[in-house]
């Protein structure tokens, strides 16, 4: 990383900070895009969104809902019922056991309701770290960083982690950014991911980022290549914001579901 090679502590918190503001003005829709009404809605989403897209989760949860509305609906649940709505998500009998081992567990520690605790949350089945701050993130509005895939990698290539440890890119991230920001961040980071700094071929010619990130050339610098590889209802407006034509981007890019990538 050549381009911020003598970069201070005080310096990169401060570029941190700028690219999280960025992101902001980049990314107003950013949310959560799994679908829920309740703690435990989310808590089910996120371990059915393992290994498939948050719109594939999104297209079972409506049923699965429907059907299984408290954790005692879902530790008494019939496995091969389950497991058919669950086929789709793939892992359906993993993610099968994974629910109703999280019902029973909840009825048997917590009265049946989803604890809004970090430590309580990852001792649940099913419930891992990530799973657990998008939880408290998302349903009970304690700050919580998310590290997915598109998190990681992202964190590393702005420079402000060398690192791919989870649990370590979370504590090295809370001490750049302040806590308030640390839900919306992980958000915002998420849908840059899904968006414009693809895995395989980012758009860096057409990214907000591009003056303050040290990764700028990874992908294509040009713009009309770049444009080529937004994606999503808002590429047209990402263009824009990044200083490019919108005419660059080709219809095909806008109808693109930016949850289809790699991750
Ligand atoms: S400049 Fe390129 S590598 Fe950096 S954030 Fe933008 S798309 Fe990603």
């Amino acid at each position: 990383m050549k381009r911020f090679a003598g970069e201070t502590p005080i310096g990169r918190k401060r570029r941190a900070r700028k690219m999280a503001r960025l992101l902001a003005d980049t990314h107003p829709d950013a949310h959560c895009e799994l679908d829920f009404t309740t703690p435990l809605e989310l808590a089910v989403a996120t371990i059915l969104s393992a290994q498939t897209t948050d719109v594939r989760v999104n297209q079972v949860t409506p049923v699965l809902f429907r059907k299984y509305r408290s954790a005692a609906d879902y530790a008494s649940a019939d496995r091969a019922e389950m497991e058919a709505v669950l086929r789709p998500t793939g892992f359906f009998r993993a993610k099968t056991n994974s629910l109703i081992s999280l019902g029973q567990e909840l009825l048997a520690s917590h009265g049946g309701e989803l604890p809004g605790k970090l430590d309580e949350l990852v001792k649940l089945p099913g419930i891992g770290r990530k799973t657990a701050n998008v939880i408290l993130g998302n349903a009970f509005g304690v700050p919580g960083i998310t590290v997915d895939t598109h998190f990681r990698r992202l964190t590393n290539r702005f420079g402000w982690v060398r690192e791919d440890d989870p649990v370590k890119i979370e504590s090295l991230v809370a001490d750049l950014i302040e806590k308030r920001d640390w839900t919306m961040l992980s958000h915002r980071v998420i849908f840059h991911g899904r968006r414009v700094c693809h895995a395989r071929k980012p758009a860096c010619g057409a990214c907000t980022l591009a003056a303050a990130c040290p990764s700028f050339g990874t992908g294509p610098t040009e713009a009309a290549p770049a444009a080529k590889l937004l994606k999503g209802p808002r590429a047209r407006e990402l263009a824009v914001a990044a200083g490019v034509d919108p005419e660059l981007v080709p219809a095909a890019a806008v109808l693109a579901s930016p949850d289809a990538d790699e991750s």
